[in-house]
């Protein structure tokens, strides 16, 4: 069987019958009856299977019984025009040989039951599904035109550091790396622990964020994006949050907030309003509005009726529930929100005049609610200073990013676009675990 060089199904499908092919795969359905067995073989390399015709004359009925669903599969034969609709060419095999057997009652994917719920208990087998298939797929294209569009605007990638002492961002909270004997924690003499002898001799935790090393890059080069994991030990159990998610960082010197917000980025069975939704966000100018308006819009809507679990006033963070009806309900289009009140924001956005608010920027979209989190950067050094201050941060271990404002400080301004919020987006999928292959959430870190 060997002497013929194996042909990807993708390229079976696309080809003219009359040839002798080698194909290998999984089982995906066998049917038929005592004359003959129709076998749905897939190999990943496409979504489609290649159908199999085996006259059961030709094969000892022992053999057929292994080819079972999920078992893998070698199989010789004619390529030959498909009689059944469905598939132009099938294979009438000519020899077979189970590569791996699959037992077909323990197999978790059964037919009957294939829940995303479910699926989720069996990520290591939920990508050879179809659904699973598509959006591991669908990741791989959006991650390569990401680097793709980055790469043709003269950014440079950036690689920033997924460890860090610098527990600034106040972007969540962070998950921390030790090599300290948990059972037998060396103290130091006010009883603290002596993270002197941990194994960076510092106390060090997983990046929320790869923003702050960013600066450094753009203040250099000029525009860097970062294209990584991120960590956040926030105890979210939503549809939109993952303890371990990946981010897009552009970082760009010499951009305004006005320039951040010009630098434009980018109908299955679940979700048939898709294809809708996209036209909606890729047509049209997403719709600018500032925290205090949209504080007074959220106002109204309460007197006139509209219930949130959460209250709203100057001063709070948006839920999503908040986000959701800008932009669904009220807008009807994509949001950017500016101006926030500068206590619900990181330390390092750029102060406005009004003393109270700074140059954030959030990208609303819909059924999502904030897909991107970005903002102008403080670039005056007494500012900045007086920010870190006035919010009680240790200086020790930020010295390194105040210099950049201290060097040939410019202004300069970033976003943060989350991965797997924008893969919502663009699967129509409805939980983030379900657009990344292995997901990581609170109590749950298998596979
Ligand atoms: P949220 O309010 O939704 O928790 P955030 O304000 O904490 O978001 P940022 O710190 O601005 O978010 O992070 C930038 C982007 O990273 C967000 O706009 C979002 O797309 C994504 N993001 C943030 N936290 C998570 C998370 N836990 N899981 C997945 N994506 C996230
Ligand atoms: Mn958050």
């Amino acid at each position: 069987m060997e002497t013929l060089k194996r042909t990807k199904i993708k390229a079976l499908l696309a080809s003219e019958p009359g040839v002798e092919v080698l194909a290998k795969g999984w089982v995906r359905t066998k049917r038929g009856n005592k004359q003959v067995k129709f076998i749905a073989l897939n190999d990943g390399s496409t979504i489609n299977n290649i159908q199999i015709v085996a006259n059961t004359e030709l094969f000892d009925e022992e053999l057929l019984k292994r080819i079972t669903t999920g078992a893998s599969l070698s199989v010789k034969g004619q390529l030959v025009a498909s009689m059944g609709s469905g598939q132009a060419v099938e294979i009438q095999a000519t020899e077979m040989e189970v590569l791996g057997d699959c037992d077909p009652m323990r197999f978790p994917l059964q037919k009957k039951d294939t829940t995303l719920e479910y699926l989720r208990s069996v990520a290591h087998m939920r990508l050879r599904t179809n659904t699973f298939g598509a959006v591991l797929r669908i990741r791989n294209a959006m991650a390569f035109a990401i680097h793709k569009f980055f790469n043709e605007k003269g950014f440079v990638y950036l690689h920033t550091p997924l460890i860090t002492e610098s527990d600034a961002e106040g972007a969540g909270d962070m998950f921390q790396v030790t090599t300290l004997d948990l059972k037998n924690i060396p103290l130091d003499k006010k009883g603290n622990v002596d993270f002197s002898r941990d194994f960076f001799g510092k106390k060090t935790s997983l990046t929320v964020s790869g923003q702050l090393e960013g600066e450094l890059g753009a203040t250099a080069v000029g525009e860097i994006y970062t294209f990584g994991p991120t960590f956040r030990a926030e105890n979210s159990n939503t549809p939109r949050h993952l303890a371990e998610f990946w981010m897009i960082e552009p970082e760009m010197a010499f951009y305004d907030l006005q320039d951040n917000m010009d630098l434009k980025f980018l109908n299955d069975k679940y979700d048939d309003g898709l294809i809708e939704r996209m036209q909606g966000v890729l047509g049209i100018p997403f719709q600018k509005v500032t925290y205090t308006e949209a504080v007074e819009i959220l106002e109204k809507a309460i007197a006139d009726g509209v219930k949130f679990e959460y209250p709203v006033h100057w001063g709070t963070d948006f839920q999503s529930e908040h986000e959701r009806y800008l932009v669904e309900k009220h807008f009807g289009k994509p949001v950017i929100l500016i101006d926030f009140p500068k206590d619900i924001k990181a330390f390092y956005m750029k102060q406005n005049e009004d003393g109270r608010t700074v140059r954030g920027m959030d990208v609303l979209f819909p059924k999502i609610g904030e897909i991107i989190g970005g903002s102008e950067r403080e670039a005056s050094l007494e500012k900045l200073e007086k920010r870190i201050e006035e919010l009680g941060m240790s200086r020790k271990n930020l010295e390194w990013y105040i210099d950049t404002r201290r060097y040939g400080s410019v202004p300069h301004s970033g976003f943060g676009l989350g991965f797997e919020r924008l893969l919502l987006f663009v699967t129509g999928m409805a939980n983030i675990r379900d657009v990344i292959p292995f997901p990581r959430t609170p109590k749950n870190a298998e596979f």
